[in-house]
C-alpha cells in the first residue's frame, strides 16, 4: 500500500478515536465506541482484500456525522479526508433531525440507491451490530426487540445486496446466529 494511503488510514483512526472519545456502545459490556469502528473497517478491508483505502477510511469515520459530541460536519470531513470519503460517510448517515422510526424506514428505502462502496459499508455496519447484539446485548433489550432489530437489519441489507458476496455471507451467518 502506498505510504500516503497508510497515513490517511492512521489519521482517520486517530480522528475517529477523538470524535467518539466520550462514547460507549449500548451493549451490556459498554465497550468503547471505537471498537465498533475498528470492527467495521476490518470487515470492509477483508471484503475488498485490503485494496480499497477510501472505503477503509470511510468505515472508520462512518458514524462521526451522527451520534457523537464533537460536532464534526461534512466540510470538516472534506477538508481532512477529501470529497470521496466525505460523500460515502454522508451516504450512510441518518438525518438525526427525524424521529427514529422515520430514520429506520428511510434506511430501507435508501439502501438500493446507495453507491457500491456505501452498500458494502452498510452491510458491514449491520453485521457488526448483529454481532454486538449476540455477544453483548443492551441490558434493557427484550427478546422481541432483538428480533425486531434483526428483521429490520435484514431488510436494509436486502437493498444492498449484489455488491460483495463475502460481506453478504458474513452478515447472513450472523443473522442465522440470532435465534432468540
Ligand atoms: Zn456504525
Amino acid at each position: 500500500m502506498k505510504s500516503k494511503k497508510v497515513l490517511q488510514i492512521v489519521r482517520a483512526l486517530d480522528f475517529a478515536a477523538w470524535a467518539h472519545s466520550s462514547q460507549r456502545r449500548k451493549g451490556g459490556e459498554g465497550e468503547p465506541y471505537i471498537n465498533h469502528l475498528t470492527e467495521v473497517s476490518r470487515l470492509v478491508a477483508q471484503a475488498t482484500g485490503g485494496k480499497d483505502a477510501t472505503l477503509i477510511i470511510a468505515a472508520l469515520l462512518h458514524d462521526v456525522l451522527e451520534d457523537q459530541g464533537k460536532h464534526v460536519n461534512y466540510e470538516m470531513l472534506v477538508g481532512n479526508f477529501g470529497k470521496r470519503v466525505a460523500k460515502i460517510v454522508r451516504e450512510v448517515t441518518d438525518d438525526m433531525s427525524l424521529p427514529k422510526a422515520e430514520r429506520k424506514r428511510l434506511q430501507i428505502e435508501h439502501a438500493p440507491h446507495l453507491s457500491r462502496r456505501a452498500k458494502i459499508l452498510k452491510i458491514a455496519d449491520k453485521a457488526a451490530n448483529l454481532n454486538s447484539i449476540i455477544e453483548s446485548p443492551p441490558k434493557d433489550w427484550s427478546v422481541q426487540r432483538k428480533r425486531e432489530y434483526f428483521a429490520w437489519a435484514a431488510e436494509v441489507v436486502a437493498g444492498c445486496r449484489g455488491v460483495n458476496p463475502w460481506i453478504e455471507s458474513v452478515f447472513d451467518e450472523r443473522l442465522g446466529e440470532g435465534n432468540f
